[in-house]
């Protein structure tokens, strides 16, 4: 029996170079302080990945991290992380997704799987309980996503066997190119698909019939099905159907429009004025034909679309998102939405990430426009905005590197550079990861999450549009010394700092236990308080159950992402937006006139972080008081440390 509840109790370490496979004990100081997920992903990166190693080589490792709410009652409950040096980035890199792979993976006796080293040939892991083993995949490489799993799945006799694998694009080393689980479900963001490419490993293939025991058996059931009930059936169950059960997260296309913030033609803009053509209620009409949920989730926001006619009929996939559509129709002037749907299904079969596939799409489309490249550059290919052709075309050059998508393939940073003429203009990226589908402009806290996120330009580390929208309600007594109008303005830069940094703890907490962020941040929307009771009935940590002390939890691992970043060199100037963003007003829309003002917001930010406003260092005491003194004694001596 291990010492806490929710755990499978054990671990996998596979050495691919020396075909070594280790099943240990989850070591339990590591999931008190670290929880699971993210979180303890991050601290086995501190301890175990040296400063000085490159993101593809043998010595980088790839952590495949459940955490403690993973296959448990608790809705929603199938993620899980890809944690490991992004290959984009050359920082943190961190990918989640959802589906069905997780909880079995839990199931079959495991929290964790850390794999370091490089096989000599292509390899899986299959893992069916208490049997661990590297297979041959020399007859799985080259073959796509969906391929790989049905192929596995037929040699194992077997399908049900949940598959995690990469595509062509992680073995040819897409810098963007994802992990593919469940078929449709992507771990999408930072490489970690290249990261899999530049260890021959092909996929991670799992079964497991064991279960799982919550800490307090009785109450923990009693929470998650009220939970439950909320999504399926309590006061919000109306609401949640004729929105993200009927749209899914398409519906943020035409909220996203209405505020300003959709980007349009490479992030020039945040207003489309074609949104009819590619909203969600024409996607709803026009290609929706089925009805999907992770597992465990009530809320049930995933779908299945197909195109419908045209050459390309029959094609089926999950999806899209909206940060896909955003890729593929607005930010490249597209208003088919017969291409988003196609470019969904190639990225998803290659396992490539959408939006920085998209975004590199973008870029290269303005580029051409500004003369900075020729059809000489791009082998004939004319990039205009809106070409449908051209962009699928581009999709399947980056994925297999062919042409100018090797180029592409490279991420826009890195295109940029060698494109040079300023080309980094229009290479809308911060730290080296590509912008999603949101703008800063026209919702300022958004423009300070982009800054300061630990992958990059990420919507994900921190969303205060909750408290903005007052769906709270509790702003007023959270933040007392706040004036709640000038919490709420989306427009104005004042207190936002402090709702990003409260808001990035608490995602640190979502993204250890792990859990939906979408899911729990339906109303009635999980805070502190029901995160704190959570941990305290599912794993038995006392001390969780107070609330304060989960903050501190919070902190601790969203200070160490940092940490992270800054041992690899990372310092206030990295704390930055794209001069999109922040020099070039909107030019239309409810967000016309409005650029980032950084800095108020930056130092706001700093003061609740303890971070030094002329380096972007740490004190000690901000690393100390949440349990980091080891992490301050390492900073010190690399003189990335400052004094209190
Ligand atoms: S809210 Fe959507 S993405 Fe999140 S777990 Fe539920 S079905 Fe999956």
């Amino acid at each position: 029996m291990y010492k806490y509840g929710g755990y499978a109790g054990k671990y996998i370490r596979v050495d691919l170079s020396e075909r070594k496979i280790r099943v240990e004990e989850t070591p339990p100081e590591l999931v008190h302080d670290y929880l699971g997920g993210a979180g303890l992903a991050a601290r086995l990166l501190w301890d175990e990945v040296e400063p000085e190693v490159k993101p593809l080589s043998p010595q980088n490792k790839i952590i495949f991290a459940t955490g403690p709410v993973t296959g448990t009652l608790f809705p929603p409950s199938g993620r899980y992380a890809v944690v490991s040096l992004s290959p984009l980035t050359g920082h943190w890199g961190e990918a989640h997704a959802g589906g069905a792979f997780s909880p079995e993976l839990k199931y079959a006796g495991y929290d964790f799987i850390i794999l370091e080293g490089k096989a000599e040939k292509p390899v899986y892991l299959c893992i069916e309980d208490d049997l661990v083993e590297l297979r041959d995949a020399s007859h799985l490489w080259g073959k796509d996503t969906s391929k790989t799993t049905d192929l596995i799945c037929a040699e194992n006799g077997d399908p049900e066997i949940k598959v995690a694998c990469i595509g062509p694009a992680g073995e040819n080393l897409v810098r963007y190119a994802c992990v593919i689980n469940d078929y449709y479900r992507a771990a999408g963001r930072t490489g970690m698909g290249a990261v899999m490419g530049s260890k021959n490993l092909k996929a991670i293939a799992v079964r497991g019939s064991g279960d799982l025991k919550p800490a307090l058996p009785e109450d923990f059931t009693k929470f998650s099905l009220g939970a439950f009930e909320r999504h399926a059936r309590g006061e919000w169950a109306e609401y949640i159907q004729s929105t993200s059960r009927t749209y899914g997260t398409t519906g943020l296309m035409d909220s996203m429009n209405a505020i300003g913030r959709l980007p349009t033609r490479n992030h020039y803009d945040g207003y489309y004025p074609e949104i009819d053509k590619v909203g969600s209620e024409e996607i709803r009409k026009c290609f929706r034909v089925g009805h999907k949920s992770c597992f465990g989730c009530a809320i049930q926001c995933k779908y299945i679309s197909r195109i419908k006619e045209g050459k390309d009929a029959r094609t089926q996939s999950e999806g899209p998102e909206y940060e896909t559509v955003m890729a593929y129709t607005s930010n490249i002037l597209n208003s088919d939405l017969t291409v988003a749907m196609r470019a969904n299904y190639l990225c998803n079969i290659y396992g490539m990430d959408t939006i920085s596939s998209g975004a590199s799409i973008a870029f290269a489309m303005e580029c051409y426009e500004e003369g900075l490249i020729t059809r000489g550059t791009t082998e004939g290919l004319e990039l205009r905005w809106g070409d449908g052709e051209v962009t699928l075309k581009l999709v399947e050059m980056i994925a297999r590197r062919e042409g100018f998508g090797d180029l592409l393939a490279e991420g826009v940073r890195e295109a940029a550079k060698r494109i040079g003429k300023g080309a980094e203009r229009y290479a809308i990226e911060m730290n080296g990861l590509e912008a999603s589908g949101q703008d800063g402009r026209a919702h300022k806290s958004v423009g300070l999450t982009y800054a300061v996120s630990v992958r990059g330009a990420d919507h994900l580390r921190s969303l205060c549009i909750i408290d903005e929208l007052g769906f709270r309600g509790k702003a007023k007594e959270r933040f007392p010394q706040y004036d709640t109008n000038l919490v709420c303005d989306l427009l104005d830069e004042r207190y936002k700092g402090y709702l990003v940094a409260d808001q990035e703890a608490l995602f640190a907490v979502c993204d250890a236990l792990i859990v939906c962020k979408y899911g729990v941040m339906w109303p009635p929307i999980y805070y502190w308080e029901d995160f704190a009771r959570l941990i305290h009935l599912l794993t038995g940590m006392e001390e969780y159950a107070d609330v304060e002390e989960t903050k501190r939890l919070g902190e601790r691992m969203a200070h160490l992402k940092r940490m992270f970043n800054i041992r690899l060199g990372w310092n206030k100037a990295n704390d930055s937006l794209h001069p999109r963003f922040t020099e070039e007003a909107m030019p239309s829309g409810p967000g016309k006139g409005q650029v980032v003002h950084l800095e108020p917001m930056l130092k706001e930010y700093y003061e609740v972080r303890g971070y030094d406003w002329d380096s972007g260092y740490p004190t000690p005491s901000a690393l100390e008081s949440v349990g980091l003194g080891d992490v301050a004694n390492e900073l010190k001596k690399m003189g990335r440390l400052v004094t209190d």
